[in-house]
């Protein structure tokens, strides 16, 4: 359960939690058609906190928008202030953001064009998204029965709320399986991603993710993790990953805004390298995590005070 706070952001007004409802006329509640984004806010070793990447989060939040033809009533800057407000009126240190734009109540039918589109951004506490355990000794990850959104039958490059039915299926076929993790080819056949994350996997020392033109979304921890890589001298190849090839994999990690960088121990009941963390994995995942949360201060663009 979500722990209540005292305050969400509701088309530019602070509403007390309890009173941010909507009306089950929501357009979005019947079709889907919206966008969203999660975003983390980090407590650094300075004792401050800082939303990792607030400016990256916020222009794909627009460009999904942009993508399904809604027009925001609130311009980026505005968007961006809500968030760091919100963490401030709720006292958090920490904590995850969830911007949302939607369409509203009025007409009823697919088209409705002239519906309000309505802004939201809530905030909540979340430690690790697949848990501490997760983090630490990895996950068991299944391959889905579920394929990845053909790109031209969705838009993989937004982060739209309707498509999230596909990755909700695939998360509890694979918790039903009792796998932690769904990891979904593309229409091709091709390893695309997990059901809320980018995955990776090393293989003699190159670390290989699949590559934008695929059917991935562009993941902003992707970026960080390859950004980290090449500045730790590995060479970061993207392109087509087929199952055998994770499956063979020395090692494989999956990277989200919630679930961080979460290392694979096994897919498909078959144990990733030796079934332990990597420790390429365990470079990367202690270089992420000095840059969110520790004293890194290489990369102060990518961090908003709050
Ligand atoms: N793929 C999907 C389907 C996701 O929902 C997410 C989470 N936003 C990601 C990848 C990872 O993206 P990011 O690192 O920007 O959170």
């Amino acid at each position: 359960m979500v722990e209540k706070l005292q305050k969400i952001w509701l088309d530019g007004e602070m509403v007390d939690w309890d009173a941010a409802n909507v009306h089950v006329l929501t357009h979005s509640l019947h079709y889907g058609l919206g966008a969203f984004e999660g975003i983390r806010a980090y407590q650094r070793a300075d004792g401050k906190t800082y939303v990792f990447r607030l400016r990256e989060h916020v222009d794909r939040l627009f460009d999904s928008c942009k993508m399904i033809l809604l027009v925001p009533k609130f311009d980026k800057a505005q968007v961006m202030s809500a968030c760091v407000d919100l963490l401030r009126v709720n006292g958090m240190t920490d904590g995850y953001l969830r911007p949302m734009v939607f369409v509203g109540e009025g007409a009823m039918g697919i088209y409705a064009p002239q519906n309000p589109v309505r802004t939201t951004v809530i905030a909540w506490k979340w430690g690790a998204y697949l848990g501490e355990e997760a983090l630490k000794h990895g996950i068991r990850a299944k391959i889905s029965s579920f394929a990845r959104h053909h790109i031209n039958i969705s838009l993989a490059k937004a982060k739209m709320m309707g498509q999230y039915t596909n990755s909700v299926l695939a998360k509890r076929e694979a918790k039903l399986g009792g796998y932690d993790e769904a990891i979904l080819l593309d229409a091709n056949g091709f390893v695309s991603e997990g059901s809320g994350e980018n995955l990776f996997i090393v293989k003699k020392g190159v670390l290989h993710t699949p590559d934008l033109s695929s059917s991935i979304l562009e993941g902003i921890t992707r970026d960080t993790v390859i950004t980290l890589a090449r500045e730790q001298g590995l060479e970061v190849r993207e392109g087509r990953i087929t199952r055998d090839q994770l499956w063979l994999a020395d090692e494989a990690f999956l990277t989200g805004t919630a679930a961080e960088i979460t290392p694979v121990r096994e897919v498909d009941d078959r144990a990733i390298g030796t079934g332990t963390v990597g420790p390429v994995t365990k470079r990367l995942q202690d270089a992420f995590f000095d840059v969110v949360r520790g004293s890194d201060t290489s990369h102060a663009a990518w961090l908003t005070p709050v």
